[in-house]
């Protein structure tokens, strides 16, 4: 196909004619994103020259909504393509991701440094007060401004050319970093017989032989680097040696030398992000990161994190204590080291409750905890979701649902993709192919939700940790607040929101994963379809934040190195030495790892998405702890009035305010960290 053959308005990539406002997938060719990228970004940019060149004075009307809605075609073809790249990619799609993520970032370079577009913006600004905007607009309008600025709008020439390569470049090495890690986790994995896997609970023992199978040896047992294998496995296994094998494996990803060895990809990115701060008269990477947070400030996020590191660390440091006794009764004296902090921590869990993850486990269904989510959002939300069946989607594996307001009339479209494969990144996101606004003619939102989950053999029900649960439900919560949005502005819709508050919904929807009555209602043993014992929840509940410490460590280690290095006016020349020493100087313990280590930090470094950002999980957590604690003041997890203001002000809200006014209209005031540190245990 050549490209002047393309006609955006019939092709399959970019005029979707699936049911429920999705694609029909089963007219895409992979062939065809190269080309049609090349036309849709053609025709974006002929779009926004029309508006930069408007001989007519601009108004909000013929520039700012002429603008947000621009590049319909290329926003079409690009979020499938992101759907695709990250959760069922191949080689052809990893070399398009390669050539594509550049073009993209010297496209929208070019469009944010158009002096003639920004002058337009800049004047509907200059005179924002007196034009009579509505709030929302008149953020929009804020926002959209200070995004050219952040961009480069008021550099001179030399300095716009700067910008626009680094920009180049950071989306290469960005692409180029997931790529490694995914080839890392890919490539390795460890045969094991029968014999190795003695005594593994059913479930893990499944998903291992599932996992072989995949690769080809049927009958044995493959232990992998996803994280729905590697944890519960260094959690259960008793072989020392296993665990450590493993362990190195998973700690070491993108760091193996060779050609998916990220070290210098990390330093060239560092390196470019430093200057790019400081060509935007920025004093560090952090610090324009952080302008359009809440956060606002390095010193403001260490403020948070600090604290938390000391006490989390002063936590960790009992239960390690505790499971050196427990070792050395069993005979082991050892000191504990990574490779058996989960494993002892979890027979400390089963002397101190008498219970273990895996008893847990028969109880949570994979379905019935959809089932939850579901019922949960029709309690809170009065939406309602409908599996539709034989929809083609972008792999078998997937499920699409329609969401329903309380009326009947469609709300949007959900679809799910549960289980892991080697063609997919690890972890679990939500994102959308289409979003909420009402801008224009409008749009539905089409929000997905990719998961990891062990995909169980044959009519076997897949099983979920509490974890896993948990994670269900945090990605739920994000989609909820894509699918929930009622704003006019594409640009404030759904999770377009400040970072540091864009896991509120997410982390905040978790809280009704254990309560009580969710718990007895969804959680079937898969075998007897008998609820989980009074007992068991009771203890499941106390056990709570049991390994809070471990947890707290492991994450404010990450959130800490991501903020160290990019607080610092000059990125560091060696970072994998400056990651070791940065954790010495913190007094990191050694036997936990940061959660995510640099040379497979994806937040970080796989795109800037949450570069200077992963404290942002515990900044939403403190509002997170806090919101759910209204609920429990007025004892009713889905007190009516709550829920509608929660759906009004924070689910459905999407960015059309300051996140600080939005939560206050909820909750009254802005919270302080004392509810997080008693949700984590730490208080
Ligand atoms: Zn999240």
């Amino acid at each position: 196909m050549t490209e002047t053959s393309i006609d955006l308005s019939r092709h399959a990539l970019t005029h979707w004619t699936g049911p429920l406002d999705l694609p029909d997938f089963a007219a895409l060719s992979d062939e065809a994103f190269e080309p049609v990228f090349g036309v849709a970004l053609a025709a974006h940019d002929a779009e926004v020259a029309a508006i930069a060149d408007n001989p007519e004075t601009p108004t909000i009307e013929n520039t700012l909504a002429a603008f947000e809605l621009s590049g319909e075609a290329l926003g079409r073809v690009s979020s499938i393509f992101w759907l695709r790249a990250g959760a069922h990619t191949n080689d052809l799609i990893q070399k398009v991701e390669r050539e594509i993520a550049p073009k993209m970032a010297r496209h929208y370079s070019a469009i944010s440094m158009n002096p003639a577009l920004f002058a337009r913006i800049d004047a509907l600004y200059a005179q924002r007060e007196s034009l009579g905007l509505d709030a929302e607009t008149l953020r929009v309008l804020e926002l959209s401004w200070k995004g050219f600025v952040r961009s480069g709008a008021k550099l001179d020439e030399t300095g716009k050319a700067r910008l626009a390569a680094i920009n180049e470049e950071l989306a290469s090495l960005g692409a180029q970093f997931g790529q490694n890690v995914l080839a890392d986790e890919r490539e390795w994995a460890l045969m094991l017989d029968e014999r190795d896997v003695a005594g593994l609970p059913d479930f893990l023992k499944s998903a291992m032989a599932e996992a072989a199978e995949a690769r080809g040896e049927k009958g044995r047992y493959a232990l992998t680097l996803s994280r729905s294998i590697y944890e519960p496995f260094t959690t259960f296994s008793d072989r020392r040696d296993l665990r450590e094998i493993a362990f190195r494996a998973f700690i070491n990803r993108g760091q193996n030398g060779g050609s998916t060895d990220n070290t210098e990809v990390v330093a060239k990115t560092l390196r470019l992000r430093a200057e790019k701060a400081k060509l935007l008269g920025y004093e560090s990477y952090a610090a324009l990161k952080l302008d359009d947070t809440m956060a606002k400030t390095p010193s403001a996020v260490f403020g948070l994190l600090d604290p938390v590191w000391v006490k989390a660390k002063e936590k960790a440091a009992g239960d390690q204590a505790e499971m050196q006794e427990l070792a050395a009764e069993a005979g082991h004296n050892h000191p504990i080291a990574g490779w058996d902090w989960r494993h002892y921590q979890e027979k400390l869990r089963v002397r101190k409750f008498a219970f273990d993850e895996a008893e847990i486990k028969p109880y949570l269904q994979l379905e019935n905890t959809i089932a939850a989510c579901f019922d949960v959002a029709m309690r809170l939300f009065g939406v309602r979701f409908e599996e539709k069946s034989g929809i083609a989607a972008w792999h078998p594996d997937v499920r699409v649902f329609q969401v329903l307001n309380a009326d009947g009339s469609h709300l949007g479209t959900f679809a799910a993709d549960y289980f892991a494969r080697s063609s997919k990144r690890s972890g679990a996101w939500m994102s959308s192919l289409d979003s909420a606004y009402s801008l224009g003619k409008g749009s539905r939102p089409v929000i997905y939700n990719i998961m990891n989950f062990a995909k169980p053999v044959e009519r076997q029900p897949a099983l979920l940790s509490l974890d896993e649960a948990k994670t269900l439900f945090h990605e739920f919560g994000h989609a909820l607040h894509g699918m929930l949005s009622e704003v006019t502005w594409p640009s404030a819709s759904g999770t377009s929101v400040s970072r540091d508050f864009v896991e509120l919904p997410s982390q905040l929807y978790e809280h009704w994963l254990t309560v009580p009555a969710v718990i007895e209602k969804h959680a079937l043993h898969y075998k007897t379809g008998e609820p989980m014992p009074k007992e068991l929840i009771d203890k499941m509940l106390a056990a709570r934040t049991f390994g809070a410490g471990f947890a707290t460590v492991e994450f404010a280690a990450s959130a800490l190195v991501d903020m160290t290095y990019h607080a610092r006016p000059e990125a560091p020349v060696e970072p994998l030495r400056f990651e070791a020493e940065t954790l010495e100087r913190l007094g990191a313990p050694e036997a936990i790892p940061m959660r995510h280590r640099t040379p497979h930090f994806g937040h970080v470094f796989a795109g800037d998405g949450y570069s200077a950002g992963y404290y942002s999980y515990l900044w939403s957590e403190v509002l997170d702890a806090d919101a759910f604690a209204a609920f429990e003041e007025t004892g009713d997890a889905f007190d009516p009035e709550l829920a509608a203001k929660l759906k009004k002000h924070i689910y459905a809200a999407g960015g059309s305010a300051d996140p600080e006014q939005l939560y206050i209209a909820f909750r009254g005031k802005m919270p302080t960290p004392d509810a997080m540190m008693v949700k984590r245990g730490l208080a």
